[in-house]
């Protein structure tokens, strides 16, 4: 079956013939590719058609498809049973890989999701403050739960309009928007609200409106602000946790969060999140504490070898190196590439992750962002797919290398874009 052939008969069944919005290509236009396999950084479609994969599942193959090591844990895992729904070994080996690379945390909850990470910080930051009020930031996403999906108001003080019709005016007016990187506008809204607002969650670096990093002073504010009103301060690494060598841009930075939110890679490329932090705090989670939280599938034994077997690939001498060095490849080859070509882009990375703005400045917050060349996407998007290389289907997403990709697979994608950019071009 072709794709056009997979996509029509999957609408007939989901809805819009997917599982995850985005996924449906509405930004880009066309027809979304059915994938039948990946091994490394090569992904092949529906009609046997091969392409260089720079999502990467939106993040959790830092090694790549069908790595060898992890395929075998997975086969091993599910051979034992695919769940207890009861304690198993895997849950605590994964916690201590984890707690090894993060000093913040001492304990760890694993869930299923991203999503269900951020919802279980928020419960636990209201639950253990006993305040109601979250703050977020214009432009960071933390997965669909109804408090966290609320989009940028205008001006620092805005209270949350949801972004989806379903969530209560309720809810959402307990989330706070501000713009990322104003710390003054953080510091106006705890002079005024300091005292009810009970935590703020942050990507330490945004990675879900192309990649922008943080300026400086920006999170080290939102610290010394949580700190000082009595709020707690969640960051979300979902994205960013696992690649930097160090413990997350917590540690690259020297700043210490109450909670960190994992995700993707921690899973390997199975259904896992994680929330983590300092033990006093998390065990105010259930069963030590008042504050609910439990999942059917949380702790699960195949995706707990999945996400070990990773991070045990990932921490084998090297790998860090060549994650590095092919994110620094492909960041300057685009930039290059551009600049020969006349076309006004910003690389931004951090690792293996890297966001693309067509714009001569780095974007420092969502407005910014907007106001980049976002409609030059598209076209950049299939020129590159028709090439044979996968970027995500969405301007403003960030693309993640991984450690399979090679040097020749960079430089030829690099080609690609020289290619496309110069029909860009003005
Ligand atoms: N937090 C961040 C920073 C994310 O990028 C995402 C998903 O992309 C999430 C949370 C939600 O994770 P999930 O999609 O696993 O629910």
């Amino acid at each position: 079956m072709t794709n056009r052939e997979w996509y029509e008969r999957a609408c007939r069944s989901l809805v819009g013939g997917v599982n995850s919005p985005v996924r449906a290509w509405g930004a880009v236009g066309g027809t979304p590719r059915f994938f039948l396999r990946g091994r490394g950084a090569v992904l092949e479609d529906a009609e046997g058609r091969e392409v260089l994969d720079y999502v990467c599942s939106w993040g959790p193959l830092i090694l790549g498809h069908a790595c060898p090591e992890v395929v075998r844990a997975v086969g091993e895992a599910a051979g034992r049973s695919t769940s207890f729904g009861a304690p198993c070994p895997g849950e605590v080996e994964l916690a201590e890989a984890v707690k090894r690379r993060f000093p913040s945390i001492e304990k760890i909850r694993f869930v299923s999701s991203g999503t269900e990470a951020t919802m279980t910080a928020l419960r636990l930051m209201r639950g253990v403050t006993g305040r109601e009020w979250i703050v977020k930031f214009a432009g960071n996403y933390h997965g669909h739960s109804d408090s966290l999906l609320v989009a940028a108001g205008s001006g620092a003080l805005t209270f949350g309009v949801p972004t989806s019709p379903g969530i209560p005016a309720s809810v959402a007016e307990k989330t706070l928007v501000l713009p990322y990187n104003d710390p003054e506008a953080a510091e106006d809204l705890f002079a005024r609200l300091g005292k009810d607002i009970a935590g703020v969650v942050v990507e330490p670096w945004a990675g879900n409106m192309g990649l922008v990093p943080p300026a400086p002073g920006f999170l080290e504010t939102l610290r010394d602000l949580t700190a000082r009103h009595g709020a707690l301060l969640a960051f979300d690494e979902v994205i960013t946790g696992f690649r930097v060598p160090e413990g997350g841009v917590q540690q690259r930075i020297g700043l210490t969060p109450d909670l960190t939110c994992l995700g993707k890679v921690v899973g390997g490329g199975m259904p896992v999140g994680a929330l983590g932090g300092g033990a006093e705090l998390m065990d105010r989670l259930a069963p030590l504490g008042p504050v609910y939280q439990a999942g059917t599938l949380s702790g699960n034994p195949v995706s707990m070898a999945c996400g070990l077997a990773t991070l045990e690939v990932l921490e084998r001498p090297g790998t860090y190196e060549t994650l590095e060095a092919r994110g620094r490849q492909l960041e300057e080859g685009l930039s290059d590439a551009a600049r020969s070509a006349g076309l006004p882009l910003s690389v931004t990375r951090l690792g293996s992750v890297l966001g693309l703005f067509f714009s001569p400045r780095v974007p420092a917050s969502l407005e910014e962002v907007k106001a980049t060349r976002g409609d030059l996407y598209p076209a950049f998007f299939h020129g590159m797919m028709d090439r044979g290389h996968a970027f995500a289907p969405s301007a403003f997403e960030a693309l993640f290398v991984s450690s399979a990709h090679t040097e020749e697979q960079i430089a030829s994608t690099v080609r690609g874009a020289a290619e496309v950019f110069r029909t860009l071009a003005p």
